[in-house]
């Protein structure tokens, strides 16, 4: 991915998506105007910060990304593997008019010029185009959506309501907190093992490099993680794009949630035909 900067406004682009000439982005905290743990471009409501500012920095990214601010349409994340088709009657959900649902961690539409967003601060943030049936989806996909394989529910979702077909969807992993920064109990560990099967054992966890004494923690590689979703679900290797950011690593730049914890901004994923 590379970090671009409009109008003060910095944002990451997939090289992928870009050569497509899809309209995408995933935003950082530069260029916004909330203060304090909001510090600058928080796009998350109900998080303590103002609306007034969290509605300027929309504006903002929306300008910097040349997408239309009025038709925007957010997501309801509660960790769930549920993916929804959005219309012409979703244009504006959470932003200039009510969110008519809840428990929503995937969009999907072949609607032009009605972005779609996404909210992360470590959670890996999944992008689709697919460029012949001119579609576009978005979801999110944190240990448990990744357990779940939101990524393949994304695409089965994409197939059945457009006909798309896999080998046509480019994909992107975006920021989100990265194989040495993420450590997990064996729970969760096991969740995986369970999801992926043994075979994928070592490519996916590894032992705590925090904690070398410590056989019950696990360091787990979600980027490694959702390729092999991605695979699954029939997309090509070569239309996989990784990001080389860590949330975590890289506090100027992003929100994390293991070192904010809930006191803090949201980034957010967008893409709009
Ligand atoms: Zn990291």
């Amino acid at each position: 991915m590379n970090i671009e900067n409009k109008n003060g406004v910095s944002f990451l682009t997939f090289d992928s998506f870009k050569t497509a000439g899809v309209k995408h982005g995933f935003s950082t905290r530069i260029g916004g105007v909330s203060e304090g743990v909001f510090d600058s471009l928080n796009l998350g409501f109900n998080r303590g910060d103002l609306d007034e500012n969290v509605r300027e920095n929309y504006r903002r990214i929306a300008s910097a990304l040349d997408m239309n601010y009025e038709r925007m349409c957010l997501s309801k994340q509660t960790h769930t593997t549920n993916v929804i088709i959005v219309d012409e009657k979703d244009a504006g959900n959470g932003l200039t008019k009510p969110l008519p649902y809840d428990d929503v961690d995937g969009l999907i539409t072949n609607v032009k010029d009605m972005p779609l967003v996404t909210f992360y601060a470590d959670c890996v943030p999944l992008f689709f185009y697919d460029p012949v049936k001119e579609v576009v989806a978005l979801s999110h996909s944190g240990w448990r959506g990744t357990v779940g394989k939101i990524g393949k529910v994304t695409v089965e979702k994409m197939h059945e309501a457009f006909d798309c077909n896999p080998s046509d969807i480019l994909c992107g992993i975006a920021p989100s907190i990265c194989k040495d920064c993420y450590e997990v109990s064996v729970d969760v560990a096991e969740e995986f093992i369970k999801a992926f099967g043994d075979s994928h054992k070592a490519e996916l966890l590894r032992p705590s490099i925090f904690n070398p004494n410590d056989k019950d923690k696990y360091m787990l590689d979600l980027w490694a993680a959702c390729r092999l979703v991605f695979l699954e679900a029939g997309i090509p290797e070569e239309h996989i794009e990784i990001t080389n950011y860590c949330t975590r690593c890289n506090p100027k730049l992003f929100y994390s949630h293991r070192i904010m914890g809930a006191n803090r901004g949201s980034l957010a994923a967008f893409i709009s035909l």
